[in-house]
């Protein structure tokens, strides 16, 4: 968790265009009434139908009497920097201080050469836009009576006269995205300035700010120097659907958390609709304005204490932040009896008037609008929560991280129960390595306990997801090949069943429903605490590779990629995350690969003909904990990641396999396309051993695709999809019923059935996909 405890401030980021010249000028004074605090205009010199932005910037400055003005950002290869900094200074002393100054590498270099500058590769345009930081601070130093003799190779300026300086110290915000500008950022800048639409989730706000602040740190700097501020887009409306879309109040919820959790402050509002300005002015700044400060308070207060047996920070409804506020006119459903909802229950049910209610209605894919719901802190809590749920007629949602990818663990109008309280960890076994764990205990925390004894969990590659939705549906990742999935080390579990009975479920004591755990837990009641055998890691330790490919050929980087790891020892496992190309950059595929030991040597070899797969941009390998690869982030759910995902496996990958998903990239609906190496310790288990039955296959394919195109998207699928086989459930957001016998294959979804008829026949539990014939169960 990240916050710099730098003040809020809210800006506008408009369109500069020239078809209504004067529109754009009252745009950024309607900014003004509206209360925001900047007004910034994108800067695309090579463009005609813009207006020029360092103009229109002195043109608004004159017309406005607030605001602070800045690029958003400026094209630094099409601006000189030593004029620019004079312009910048002068604009500045014009103003009184209202002017900064936001610089951007370059990305269009097609258009950028075309208007007479010379095209840089990307580590160029990283060095000039440092040398040009250099010379624009130089020319500000006016105090300083030398000639400025500063830049390097591509900017250089040799004895120049200072001055004049800027009215007040003017501050230079980088859009950076990637880790050269990333450090750039920390080592010179004054601020941050990215935008969220080009983040794939929030975290990658954390992981940026933590290069920033690690070179900040190295430049002897102090990283809380430096602002954080976000390009952000969304709309205003009645009932949201998702980040930033909905009503204001869910925006102040979601920026709270970029706030206090991903460390942004200053929120840039792209929109050219004033109404849309003045809701963003005077109704999202002045809330999260006074919630953030409440906030604050709260930490400040000392409100530290975790629980000592718990494994998670309690953050969503629990102790440590202070509750979000009650709505007392929210409305109730007219279909749950809250006056019934039993006594044990008084204080972990929330309804959509109880303060905390926004803490606990969403889940990491999906904002979500439940009639209730019910935080229980032991087994006796949800059997009492699933018996009055099933009284009453509308969706249930079960919940244990709350990162499910198809958004099931929560809903509209429905009930949550949720068992993210219900997190122990304790060793049972120390000479069996066996351990037993609450559902709502998240992989990152377990990772951190197992590595006090040199243990680990093959489990995914986010801290953050829960044990109960992952290790009950299979759990895919970093230890994958040499260890297997997840489900394939739980060895009991104790579950709530649809009548509200409690039961063990392991080998001796029913071993189906055990069968059925490891797999499709989701279909066959709650899971309210699971042991597993722990694996071996003696010094905690993994290799941890990260090579970056230009992926103009595509289809031949993925087919190479799937050929070394289908030859490669099995303690190597790898994901590859291939994307289109942007602008004038290159498809780029990103290859992370973790070796399950700390044997540097046999890892390095292993690692050495991937680098032949293609062009590489970037590599790097160090040996890591394990545990830290998937460090918990603990953040509160707000619907932050609006992706869909689909998936299949692979048996082998042919040169067309690899040619139709290099395809894909071709839809604009695709926003990336993820392989992820199986085979090796996940195939020597039977198929019929576990309800999760794929257990012959060299790669799992899965891409994203963007919300709400979900026509685009399960088209573009559809070119994919016949080569594949087999549907991991619990990386799909595909629920529909024709999935279910891809997600069970062979004769996992008849077992599954027999099972579900004999502890949940009325279907009370919606599992991750849909039952053929709905999920009750005729006998
Ligand atoms: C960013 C991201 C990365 C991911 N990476 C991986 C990965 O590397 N490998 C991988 O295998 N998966 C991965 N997943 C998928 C994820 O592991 C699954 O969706 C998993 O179900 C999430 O578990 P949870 O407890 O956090 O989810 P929740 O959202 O709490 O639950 C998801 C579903 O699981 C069921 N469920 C939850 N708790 C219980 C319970 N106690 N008893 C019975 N059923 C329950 C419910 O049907 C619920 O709808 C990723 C998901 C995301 C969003």
């Amino acid at each position: 968790m990240t916050d710099y405890g730098h003040d809020l401030s809210f800006g506008s980021f408009l369109t500069p265009g020239n078809a209504d010249p004067q529109q754009t000028v009252a745009l950024a004074q309607e900014s003004e009434r509206a209360g925001l605090d900047l007004v910034t205009f994108q800067d695309h010199p090579y463009q005609p139908g813009f207006l020029d932005t360092w103009t229109l910037l002195s043109y608004v400055a004159a017309r406005t009497e607030r605001v602070h003005l800045s690029a958003n950002v400026l094209n630094l290869p099409l601006r000189q920097p030593a004029v620019l900094a004079r312009s910048a200074a002068s604009l500045d002393l014009l103003t009184g201080g209202r002017v900064e100054l936001g610089l951007g590498a370059g990305a269009f270099w097609d258009a950028i050469e075309a208007m007479g500058a010379p095209r840089l590769t990307p580590g160029q345009a990283v060095d000039a836009l440092s040398e040009a930081i250099d010379v624009i601070r130089g020319i500000w130093d006016a105090d300083d009576r030398a000639p400025l003799r500063a830049g390097g190779e591509h900017h250089r300026v040799r004895g120049a006269k200072r001055g004049p300086a800027p009215a007040h110290p003017i501050e230079i915000w980088l859009g950076a995205y990637k880790p050269r500008m990333l450090r750039l950022t920390g080592a010179k800048a004054d601020g941050w300035l990215p935008s969220l639409g080009y983040m794939k989730s929030l975290s990658a706000l954390t992981d940026g700010n933590t290069i920033i602040d690690e070179a900040a740190a190295a430049a002897g700097r102090e990283p809380a120097a430096i602002r954080r501020l976000l390009n952000i887009g969304g709309q205003f409306g009645a009932a949201g659907s998702g980040m930033l879309s909905g009503p204001p109040e869910e925006w102040v919820d979601q920026l709270a958390v970029m706030t206090l959790e991903h460390g942004m402050s200053t929120y840039i509002l792209s929109s050219d609709d004033p109404h849309d300005l003045a809701v963003f002015g005077q109704e999202v700044a002045p809330a999260l304005r006074e919630l953030v400060a409440a906030e604050r308070a709260t930490a400040d207060d000392g409100a530290t204490g975790r629980p000592s047996v718990r494994l998670t920070a309690p953050g969503r409804g629990g102790a440590m932040r202070r509750p979000s506020p009650a709505h007392p006119d929210a409305e109730l459903s007219a279909d749950v009896d809250y006056a019934g909802i039993p006594s044990r229950l008084q204080g972990k049910a929330f309804t959509p008037r109880d303060a905390g209610y926004d803490d606990v209605r969403s889940s990491y894919m999906r904002v979500g609008h439940p009639a209730l719901v019910i935080m229980a802190e032991d087994a006796d809590d949800v059997s009492a929560a699933v018996l009055f749920a099933r009284e009453q007629d509308v969706p249930l949602s079960v919940r244990s991280g709350g990162h499910g990818i198809g958004g099931l663990s929560t809903n509209d109008g429905g009930i949550v129960i949720d068992v993210s309280r219900i997190d122990g960890y304790e060793v049972l076994d120390p000479a069996a390595r066996r351990f037993r764990v609450g559902p709502g205990a998240t992989w990152g925390h377990v990772a951190e306990r197992l590595a006090e004894r040199g243990w680990a969990m093959t489990s995914g590659n986010f801290g953050d997801t829960g044990v109960g939705g992952l290790a009950t549906a299979g759990g895919l990742g970093y230890l994958a090949r040499k260890h297997g999935m997840t489900v394939d080390h739980v060895t009991a579990a104790e579950l709530v069943l649809a009548d509200g009975s409690q039961v063990r479920a392991d080998a001796a004591t029913d071993p189906d429903l055990l069968w059925a755990v490891r797999g499709a837990g989701s279909h066959v009641g709650i899971v309210t605490a699971l042991e597993l055998e722990a694996l071996p890691l003696p010094h905690g330790n993994v290799v941890f590779a990260q090579l970056v490919f230009d992926a103009t050929d595509t289809a031949a980087v993925i087919e190479r990629w799937a050929d070394l790891l289908a030859a490669s020892p099995r303690d190597l496992t790898s994901f590859l995350n291939v994307s289109a190309g942007r602008g004038a950059q290159p498809p780029v595929a990103h290859a992370l690969l973790v070796w399950a030991g700390d044997d540097v040597d046999a890892a390095t070899a292993a690692l050495e003909p991937l680098l032949d797969i293609g062009p590489v941009l970037q590599q790097q390998a160090q040996l890591v904990p394990y545990a830290a690869l998937i460090a918990p982030r603990d953040g509160r759910h707000v619907g932050q990641q609006r992706i869909k995902m689909r998936n299949g496996y692979l048996r082998r990958m042919t040169a067309e396999d690899a040619a139709a998903i290099a395809a894909l990239l071709d839809h604009s609906v695709i926003g990336q396309v993820e392989l992820r190496s199986v085979g090796g310790a996940i195939d020597d288990v039977a198929p019929e051993a576990t309800a999760f039955a794929h257990r012959d296959a060299e790669v799992l394919v899965a891409a994203w695709g963007m919300p709400d195109r979900e026509d685009d998207f399960r088209a573009a699928w559809a070119t994919v999809e016949p080569r594949l086989h087999g549907v991991y459930a619990a990386y799909s957001s595909d629920g529909r019923p024709e999935v279910a016998a891809s997600a069970y294959p062979g004769a996992a979804l008849d077992r599954i059935l027999e099972i579900k008829r004999r502890v949940d026949p009325q279907g009370v539990f919606r599992g991750l996909v849909a039952l053929p014939d709905g999920d009750a169960v005729s006998a």
